[in-house]
């Protein structure tokens, strides 16, 4: 053995220790903590092997080292080891303890808990006795279990608490205590079964819970629990089964978090589904009643507005007629302007009568022969073609659609009365109507080469009373159009308008194909 002492106490120490009794010898030997034998002034004497599976060294190196100057000790825990010596020194037949670091030859800091004991009273040894036991992982253990024991402590939304092996609160939190109310003593050693409704405890859910997270190891559930007032509060729960190193049970944690609000969020939106589409259908029917009941008003008002108009007309006519010769020419000319504003306004109330009727009529689509329901429009705008001295080109073979007989023909009536209307001015307007399939729809087109209608207005003239022009210029009413429109979506349909290469513009209406 290499010794850095002098000889002669070298040789006292060694046979200081060879003259132990085998037992001490070997109990030293094969301690897992590290034995040290220390002079009174800190002088390392002896350290057993476990110094090398331990801290890593080789201990005959360490011999002759001070416990102060060697480069294992941690310059900050000096006072502490100069005071475990003094107390050791001091403690005669006592044991002292203390903590301090030692180097790891990785460069690590190791915690060291050393028991010293006072070897003063041997003639043959002046010293210490220590014992040095690593209780790095032990430390840092402690430090895990304080954080989360803080965590547990303080988490306020969650209920955390043990339960023994037969379901007995065992701790309890801030969280718990927050949650279900109970105060830590009014709980502690209560089952936990008081925390669940009467309905729950007939098929016994608590234990039937408990079964479960000891088998799986852990259970999660949701449903309603009690609060220590009664009231009910929706819970998120989930059991973990504690097991020791054996497989023993021995208990279980819970956490319990409050999910009332989500909960009540949830089946408020589940409701409103399940009660939306009965709300849709309440609040369409109201509508149509209000829809209803104004276009039977509007109609009504109609019809009582004509009799008072026809009365107008009626006499501007007598006094065109009958009494001319009382009138200069000036006060001919203001009663045909009376008889003119009377048919115009007569136009307007069969037109909104029309346009009402639309709305209110029941639907029921059947084939119709495209090109007898263009020959019946065309009779019926017969007298404006011929004022305008339009040409009509209408297409050979136009195919059947599904339809309204008699809303197809008004429809086409006001596209070729439009198209004649709106020509160049002087000009003889051309008018073409013609059909393609489209899958399972056929799109219908008159087309002109009128005055044609700019882009931004093309949507908005099938709207009520919507008019590019005074009424001077061209005559009309502004429903025509919206008669179109409707009429065309009542029967399944849809309008539109584009414009026509070199003037004029290309309107169209699109049905469902018949066969
Ligand atoms: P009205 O013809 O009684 O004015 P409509 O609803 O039929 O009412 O048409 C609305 C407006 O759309 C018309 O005033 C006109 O400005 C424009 N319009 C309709 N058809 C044509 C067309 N073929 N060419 C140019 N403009 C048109």
């Amino acid at each position: 053995m290499q010794c850095r002492l002098n000889e002669e106490e070298c040789q006292r120490t060694e046979r200081a220790l060879h003259e132990r009794d085998e037992y001490f010898r070997l109990l030293i030997e094969d301690a897992s903590d590290i034995v040290t034998l220390l002079g009174a002034d800190g002088t390392i004497l002896y350290q057993s092997r476990s110094l090398t599976r331990v801290l890593g060294y080789d201990p005959s190196e360490r011999i002759g080292e001070n416990i102060f100057a060697t480069p294992l000790a941690h310059p900050e825990d000096l006072d502490a080891k100069r005071d475990f010596l003094a107390r050791a020194l001091a403690t005669p037949g006592g044991t002292v303890s203390a903590t301090f670091r030692l180097r790891h030859t990785d460069g690590t800091w190791r915690h060291i808990e050393a028991a010293g004991r006072n070897l003063v009273d041997d003639p043959r040894i002046s010293g210490v006795v220590a014992s040095y036991r690593d209780v790095t992982e032990r430390k840092r253990a402690e430090v895990d279990l304080a954080l989360y024991r803080l965590m547990v402590e303080s988490a306020q939304d969650y209920g955390i608490f043990r339960l023994d092996p037969d379901g007995r609160v065992a701790s309890w939190n801030v969280g718990a205590e927050r949650i279900k109310g109970y105060a830590a003593e009014e709980i502690l050693g209560r089952h936990f079964s008081l925390f669940y409704p009467t309905e729950d405890l007939e098929h016994d859910k608590p234990g039937q819970e408990l079964v479960a997270a000891a088998s799986m190891g852990r259970f999660e559930d949701e449903g309603w629990r009690l609060r220590k007032d009664g009231s009910r509060f929706w819970a998120n729960v989930v059991i973990t089964a504690l097991r020791d190193d054996h497989d023993r049970l021995l208990g279980f944690s819970k956490i319990t978090r409050d999910l009332t609000e989500r909960k009540r969020a949830e089946d408020e939106v589940r409701q409103l589904n399940e009660t939306l589409e009965e709300r849709v259908r309440e609040r369409t029917r109201q509508l149509e009643e209000v829809n209803a009941s104004l276009e039977a008003f509007a109609s009504s008002a109609s019809h009582d507005l004509r009799a008072p108009l026809r009365g107008i007309q009626g006499l501007a006519r007598v006094l065109l007629e009958d009494h001319a010769g009382q009138l200069d020419a000036a006060a001919r000319d203001y009663v045909a302007r009376i008889d003119r504003a009377g048919a115009g306004m007569d136009r307007l109330v069969q037109d909104l009568l029309a346009y009402g009727r639309l709305g209110r009529v029941e639907f029921r689509p059947r084939p119709v022969d495209l090109g007898s329901a263009v020959g019946e429009a065309l009779g019926e705008v017969a007298e404006a073609l011929r004022v305008a001295r339009a040409r009509v080109d209408v297409a050979p073979g136009l195919p059947p659609v599904l339809a309204h007989p008699t809303v197809l023909v008004q429809v086409l009536a006001n596209l070729l009365s439009n198209a004649a209307k709106f020509g160049k001015p002087g000009g003889q307007p051309r008018i073409e109507v013609q059909a393609e399939r489209r899958e399972s729809r056929v799109r219908l087109w008159v087309i002109d080469d009128g005055i044609g209608i700019a882009p931004e207005d093309r949507e908005r003239i099938f709207e009520p009373f919507e008019r590019l022009h005074g009424i001077e210029a061209y005559p009309g009413t502004g429903v025509g159009l919206a008669i179109v429109r409707r009429g065309v979506e009542r029967m399944g349909g849809r309008s539109g308008v584009e414009a026509r290469t070199g003037g004029g513009s290309r309107f169209w209406v699109e049905l469902p194909r018949a066969g």
